[in-house]
């Protein structure tokens, strides 16, 4: 489905600001009908929020299958005895689980990330070095009982994570690939319209490596803190700043500017952890059994539309980025005049034989002023505006939601704008 009208719709746009929501993300999305709030930390997509979130999907899906990404789906679910050999089971050592018993007692958990699932699955596919390396991800489902659920679809106690696990002979091999999912991740979110805000960001990293990398977007309400060096494009995670950390990236104190961020995106080099304790093992050239040398790259798309939301809206709401936005085209019928109407019809059906995705605001018994603030809200790129005052001038009125005011403009220059 391209394109909607907005009486077929069920969600609606309300008035008023939810009362139990602080975040402007969740304020704007639930007024908006983008979301619905079903508990603190966990939210439906409704229509126009389901395809902003599958276009954000579908961009990372785009970008992860261009550096050799192949996907899957694994399960919620997962075994205890996937977690025990990595001491992950505990909930004195992850104690963000959520876990539920069979029947018979057995304890399942379900899934907070799935690092040992993976691995444990790649056992099956992985013997020689000709089977690798392998780049495998997915779209799924993780569970975290959060304490803080506080920042609407920023974190959420239910979401979905991009994450994809690479499976490398060495450490080598492994940072060849890591190198390009930093360009790949780098492009996600410029895609996403937040790529002028979103620094490469060097953050703790485990036994093997001293860092690894988050994705941050500068805004005023995140939670974490960055300190970034805007001539070179990256920044320093308050974890790791110090004298000595700032010396060995070349930087200067001096320039560092301190701000608030929200972690995007990360990656993260887990050596031979996982395959270690898994034993997931293949055979080199030579005979010898090794360990497979394994990283870790996630990103939330939702996490990701909820940041857009924050970084991009204004006191009217929502302005989305062109590749994100639900539909390119809010088409706006003034009135009840006839000619109106079936000026807009036309409108509508020409654009939508050619593929351009419409909303088209047909209700009848909305005020202009309504649809306006609707739209404003709503906040698709391009806004026309079919009315009888538009018609005597000549046209249909357009204007972009980051423009204040629109212009005039011939139907063949309107679908030529459009092709
Ligand atoms: P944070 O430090 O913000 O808690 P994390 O480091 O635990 O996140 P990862 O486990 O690495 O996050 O998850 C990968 C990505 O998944 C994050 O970069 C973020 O985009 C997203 N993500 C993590 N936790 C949540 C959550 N509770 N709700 C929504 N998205 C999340
Ligand atoms: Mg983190």
């Amino acid at each position: 489905m391209w394109v909607m009208k907005q009486s077929q719709l069920f969600t609606k746009t309300k008035k008023e600001s939810p009362s139990d929501e602080v975040s402007l993300n969740a304020e704007l999305l639930i007024k908006a009908g983008f979301i619905n709030k079903e508990m603190a930390g966990a939210y439906s997509y409704l229509p126009l929020g389901l395809r902003v979130l599958n276009k954000i999907i579908n961009i990372i899906r785009e970008e992860m299958d261009a550096i050799g990404g192949q996907e899957i789906t694994m399960t919620a679910l997962q075994e205890r005895a996937t977690w025990e050999p990595t001491n992950q089971w505990d909930d004195s050592i992850v104690d963000v689980w959520f876990k539920t018993k069979l029947k018979n007692e057995t304890e399942l958990g379900l899934a907070v990330t799935h690092e040992a699932c993976m691995t444990k699955m790649m056992k099956s596919f992985i013997q020689s070095y000709r089977d690798i390396p392998k780049y495998v991800y997915q779209f799924q489902t993780k569970f975290r009982n959060e304490t803080r659920a506080k920042s609407g679809i920023m974190r959420c106690r239910e979401f979905i994570m991009k994450d994809l696990y690479s499976f490398d002979v060495d450490e080598k091999s492994h940072m060849e690939f890591y190198e390009k999912s930093k360009v790949a991740y780098k492009k996600i979110f410029q895609r996403a319209g937040i790529g002028h805000l979103t620094y490469t960001t060097f953050a703790s990293g485990g036994m093997f490596s001293k860092f690894s990398h988050e994705f941050q977007t500068i805004t005023g309400t995140g939670e974490d803190t960055i300190y970034v060096d805007e001539d070179k494009g990256i920044a320093i995670n308050k974890e790791v700043y110090n004298d000595e950390v700032i010396k060995e990236l070349g930087l200067n104190k001096e320039t560092l500017v301190e701000n608030r961020a929200v972690e995007v995106g990360n990656i993260f080099t887990l050596g031979t952890r996982f395959s270690d304790a898994l034993d997931l093992k293949y055979q080199t050239e030579s005979g010898e059994s090794k360990s497979v040398f394994m990283g870790s790259y996630g990103i939330g798309p939702g996490r990701l539309m909820g940041t857009i939301v924050e970084v991009l809206s204004d006191d009217k709401g929502i302005i989305w980025p062109l590749e994100v936005a639900p539909f390119k085209v809010h088409l706006l019928s003034l009135g009840e005049d006839e000619t109106v109407i079936k000026e807009a019809i036309i409108l509508y059906e020409k654009l939508s034989s050619v593929g351009v995705e419409i909303l088209f605001d047909d209700r009848g018994d909305i005020s202009a002023g309504e649809k306006f603030a609707d739209s404003d809200l709503i906040g698709i790129p391009y806004r026309i505006v079919v009315s009888k005052r538009s018609l005597l001038d000549g046209g249909f009125e357009v204007k972009k939601r980051t423009e204040k005011s629109g212009k005039i403009v011939k139907l063949e220059e309107l679908l030529s704008m459009f092709l």
